[in-house]
Formats: structure tokens, C-alpha cells, sequence
């Protein structure tokens, strides 16, 4: 089959606009469908003469594998795939292949940019300034960022990347990731326990799943000895909120630059909306411009790379080699 007969459909999106990926179909002449759509009868329907797919919250189901005869490869924008049957997907040899490292230098610099407005209290001085209050007083005392520690929890991409960066602040840092046995020179690798006792900053930068979720609770904040800034970036639930919430009120940890929470968006009533030593964003570490164009055109990329014969970038599940439904050459 010549790539300019093959087709393609994007089931859903919440992208404005499919520039980036129909740049990358078109260049092999092959056809692209936009059909945001997410019900499983109409995923087959919009599916069945597709020879891939590209997907973000639409359910791709067992059934809905089943019956799409010709699909050889979905492709899912970003990193998680709990929205696709990966048992049945490699049962029928389809390839699922995802985008997982699209923004890391902005999870990285959005986590140091908290750290920053969290030491150097710019957000609390922007809001006193507006309300006509033009005195430094209010936001004493404030202290030295060089010479402080930082404490990741998780040193994999994008932990690494904050190392790089604050770094050069003067800051040392340390990790704790019982995954990994090196670091980069300038990060000593330690336990869980140091990290807690000895830091200045806390960022956390491991997944969410059984062994993280609440990793950071009650008896994790009462070895805080140094009343730490606490970042998270990475996902809300490894954060025991109610105790987080407990060690702000008992002045356990300095403050806190959350971009994702436990509830999102947090309840109106969530008691950490109304303290001064607490930012917020509205989980978009992820984005920039430039990461949402590159996750587009890397994820155009997956599918394309399968129906040219190519083993994708990256793919989640492995165990579909050797019999995939696309011809893919490793040469
Ligand atoms: P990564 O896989 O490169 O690194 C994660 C690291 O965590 C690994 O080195 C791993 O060994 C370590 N780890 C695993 N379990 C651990 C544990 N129990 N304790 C300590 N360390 C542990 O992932 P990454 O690209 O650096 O991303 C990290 C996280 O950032 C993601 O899992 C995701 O939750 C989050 N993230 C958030 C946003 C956002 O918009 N805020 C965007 C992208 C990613």
C-alpha cells in the first residue's frame, strides 16, 4: 500500500488547531480526519478505515479495537495512556506509542520560578503594591537563596533539569529517586529521610502511582527540620493534602508553590486559597507554545514512522514486537 492511501484520524482534541500534524500527513500524502469524537460506536464508525489513530481523552476500548479492522498504530498525545486498552491493543498487534518528554523545560522552569517567587515573595509584593501598600516590611523576613538546599524527590528528567537550573543560584542539591543509581555530578543522591531533614526546598518530580501516592504526609512533614518551601509540580495526590494543609498552620514548612492538587480545581473553601505563603497555577506546568507544537507534531510523527515502516519514538507497549499489523524494518 503507497502512504498517500493511508488514512488517519485524530478522534478527539482540545487543540485549537491540527496545523502541526496535517504538516506531517500531508508531506506523504496520506489523509487526515479531525472527528471529535469520544462515544465507543462512533470511534468505530470514524475508525474503521483507518490505518491509524491519533488520540487524547476519547476511551479506545477492547470493542473498539475489535473493530477497527486496519488500524496498525495509535498515537496518544503526551505521556499517559490510561485512556487505551494496552492489553487489547497489543493482543491485535496494534503499536500504542505516546510523547512522553514534550515539556520538560517548562515543568522544570515553571518548578524554579515558584521557588523564586516564593523566596524573593514577588507575588505577595505585587498584590501589596496594587492595594497601594509600597513597603518591603510586610514581606520580611526574607533570606538568601544562594548557599540554600534543594531536596528532589525523583531526579529523572525533569528533577534533573531543576538541578541544572537552580544551580546556578548557588544552590546545592540533593535527591532522593531509589531508581536511579548516578545523578549528575553536582547532585548527591541520599535517602528519603535526608531530604526531609536537611532541605531548604522540597520539589517533588516523581509519578503518581501505588508506592507515591501520600508520599509526602503527617510524619514527612514533622521531619521537615528547616521549614522548607515545598514545590509540586508533579501530580497532586503525592501530597497528603490534609496534612500539608496541618503543616502551613503550624508553620512546619515555610510555604508552598502547588501547580497541581489533590482536587483540581481546589474547592472554594480549601483553606491554603486564602494564605499569603501559598501560589498557585492551574496545573500548566506542560505548557508553552512551543511544547504544545512540538507534542502535535512528535505525536504525527509516531503514527507516521509506523505507516513508513518505522519502529516509533517511543512505544508503551513493548510487548506488541514481533507482531504488530504494520511491516516496521529495523534496519
Ligand atoms: P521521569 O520518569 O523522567 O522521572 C521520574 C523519576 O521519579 C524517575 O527517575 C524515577 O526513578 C523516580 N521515582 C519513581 N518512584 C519514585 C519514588 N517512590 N520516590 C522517588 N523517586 C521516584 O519523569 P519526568 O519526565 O521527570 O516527570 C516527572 C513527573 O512530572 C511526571 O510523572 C508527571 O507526574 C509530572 N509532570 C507534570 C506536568 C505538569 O504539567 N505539571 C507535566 C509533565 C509531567
Amino acid at each position: 500500500m503507497e502512504p498517500s492511501e493511508y488514512r488517519v484520524v485524530i478522534t478527539d482534541c482540545d487543540h485549537g488547531s491540527i496545523r502541526e500534524e496535517k504538516e506531517e500527513f500531508d508531506r506523504m500524502g496520506a489523509e487526515l480526519i479531525l472527528a471529535q469524537v469520544r462515544e465507543e460506536e462512533e470511534l468505530i464508525r470514524v475508525g474503521k478505515e483507518a490505518d491509524g489513530l491519533i488520540n487524547q481523552y476519547a476511551l479506545l476500548t477492547r470493542r473498539v479495537f475489535e473493530n477497527l479492522p486496519k488500524c496498525k498504530v495509535v498515537a496518544r498525545y503526551g505521556v499517559g495512556v490510561d485512556s487505551i486498552d494496552l492489553r487489547a491493543a497489543t493482543d491485535l498487534g496494534i503499536i500504542i506509542a505516546n510523547v512522553p518528554d514534550y515539556c520538560i523545560d517548562e515543568v522544570a522552569s515553571h518548578a524554579v520560578a515558584m521557588m523564586l517567587t516564593l523566596t524573593r515573595k514577588t507575588a505577595f509584593f505585587d498584590r501589596k503594591v496594587k492595594s497601594s501598600q509600597w513597603d518591603f516590611r510586610p514581606g520580611t523576613p526574607i533570606h538568601r537563596i544562594q548557599g540554600k538546599t534543594l531536596g528532589l524527590i525523583g531526579c529523572g528528567k525533569i528533577g534533573f533539569e531543576v538541578a541544572k537550573r537552580i544551580s546556578a543560584f548557588g544552590v546545592k542539591v540533593m535527591a532522593f529517586d531509589p531508581y536511579i543509581q548516578r545523578t549528575g555530578e553536582k547532585i548527591e543522591l541520599t535517602d528519603l529521610e535526608t531530604v526531609l531533614r536537611k532541605s531548604d526546598f522540597i520539589s517533588i518530580h516523581c509519578p503518581l502511582n501505588d508506592s507515591t501516592q501520600h508520599l509526602i504526609g503527617e510524619q514527612e512533614f514533622q521531619k521537615m527540620e528547616r521549614k522548607p518551601l515545598l514545590i509540586n509540580t508533579s501530580r497532586g495526590p503525592i501530597v497528603n493534602e490534609k496534612a500539608l494543609i496541618q503543616a502551613l498552620e503550624e508553620g512546619r514548612i515555610s510555604g508552598a508553590g502547588l501547580d497541581v492538587l489533590e482536587t483540581e480545581p481546589p474547592d472554594s473553601n480549601n483553606p491554603m486559597l486564602k494564605m499569603e505563603n501559598v501560589i498557585f497555577s492551574p496545573h500548566v506546568g506542560f505548557y508553552s507554545e512551543e511544547s504544545i507544537s512540538e507534542l502535535k507534531r512528535r505525536t504525527a510523527r509516531n503514527v507516521s514512522d509506523v505507516l513508513r515502516g518505522r519502529w516509533p519514538g517511543s512505544v508503551v507497549n513493548q510487548g506488541v514486537m514481533g507482531k504488530t499489523r504494520a511491516t516496521i524494518s529495523f534496519d
